[in-house]
């Protein structure tokens, strides 16, 4: 399996990331920062509030990054629970059929003093360290490989394809905007189309976390 996350999240991901996805029969995770909303955040502006409804409605995963943006190893576990809780209630308000299940670690920070915590209230959280999750998997420290133009080419986009289906794994890739000219951060649609030929050439099926956790039965 694939899937293709968006963190923070800037608004071309939904505009841009979430209808190419769409083209592919497949679905996103999106996980958004309540407090970022709507907002400009240094490389773009924030997903906006009917955006958030609208792919929700659209079958992509509306998921958990801390309401503020803060990084886990910044947080003790009363300020963690009040960031959780504030997000939780944020989607809530939205749209209650939102129902938050997976989160994750801004900047990729995880902390092993927060993992009993998450564990109890998601069912994994993802960080950033690549590779493949495959054999034994630490749902609270999932990896997932950059989709970002900085960080990858598309022979690391194949490659990581190739090591997906030789370890019959779950190749789970990040990225935040997807813009013709995307920040340090982001992907173009077009490097975005590759992953997607590339998945669809090898028929491996493209689905949120949420829905590859179900199909994995964890
Ligand atoms: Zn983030």
């Amino acid at each position: 399996m694939v899937s293709f996350t968006f963190d923070d999240v800037p608004k071309s991901a939904a505009t841009a990331g979430a209808p190419i996805l769409e083209e592919y029969g497949a679905r996103g995770t999106f996980y958004i920062a309540g407090g970022l909303v709507d907002r400009w955040q240094g490389h773009w502006t924030g997903v906006s509030a009917d955006e958030i409804v609208d792919l929700h409605r659209k079958g992509h995963e509306v998921a958990c990054h801390t309401f503020s943006h803060a990084r886990a190893t910044d947080l003790d576990a009363a300020a963690m629970t009040l960031e959780m809780e504030k997000n939780r209630r944020y989607f809530l308000a939205l749209e209650p059929s939102i129902r938050i299940e997976n989160f994750a670690y801004p900047y990729g920070f995880a902390s092993v003093s927060h993992k009993r915590q998450l564990g109890k209230a998601f069912r994994s959280a993802r960080g950033i360290l690549p590779g493949v999750n495959s054999g034994a998997i630490d749902l609270q420290f999932l990896r997932s490989t950059p989709l970002i133009e900085t960080n990858i080419d598309r022979e690391g986009i194949d490659r990581a394809f190739d090591e997906a289906v030789a370890k019959d794994g779950w190749l789970i890739f990040y990225s935040h905007d997807v813009r013709a000219a995307p920040s340090p951060y982001g992907c173009s649609p077009i490097m975005l189309r590759h992953a997607l030929e590339a998945a669809s050439r090898r028929k491996i099926p493209v689905v949120s976390v949420a829905e590859a956790l179900r199909r994995a039965g964890a």
